[in-house]
């Protein structure tokens, strides 16, 4: 599945929740989890392959080789944000373009897995990061939402390139 660049609407578009765990949800994160496995990246979701759906795949392996599969996660709903970080990010949907975005350090999250388990998450540091990068994602929130508008000015003409692509 290609993965979608800014400027493409799709990005922008609130997911939907998912209702029903069917056979269609099930392909669609079997075919996310070939692309982030290509892409190398941290985290994708639905929206990033043209699918308005809350859904997201966290690439646990890449941050800790002892895990074995990735972590697909179903109407992801943050309850808890402790502290602050500065660090630098990216985006599958932004080639080239690294900035630092300040996070909070540590979150709680739910969701549902592929059997449709409600799921509990703790995570702070990188991890946290790539969970609220994610559903960020799944309300049509991108990176660059999170710069001061004179950082994203310095960023203008790259971010131009990005859309004429
Ligand atoms: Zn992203």
């Amino acid at each position: 599945m290609p993965i979608r660049i800014f400027g493409d609407p799709v990005l922008r578009k609130k997911a939907q929740v998912i209702e029903n765990i069917d056979g269609s949800i099930d392909r669609l994160a079997r075919g996310m989890m070939e692309s982030l496995n290509q892409a190398r990246g941290l985290g994708l979701a639905a929206p990033q392959v043209g699918h308005s759906k809350a859904l997201c795949i966290i690439n646990l392996p890449l941050m800790n080789e002892k895990i074995k599969h990735p972590l697909v996660l179903i109407n992801p709903k943050i309850h808890l944000r402790e502290g602050e970080v500065n660090y630098e990010e990216g985006c599958l949907s932004f080639p080239g373009i690294y900035v630092d975005v300040k996070r909070p350090q540590k979150i709680a999250l739910t969701g549902l897995d592929l059997d449709g388990n409600e799921m509990e998450y703790e995570a702070g540091d990188i991890l946290a990061r790539v969970f609220l990068h994610e559903t960020d994602h799944l309300n049509g929130v991108l990176l660059i939402d999170h710069l001061s508008t004179i950082k994203r000015q310095l960023l203008k003409n790259k971010l131009k390139k990005l859309k004429q692509e």
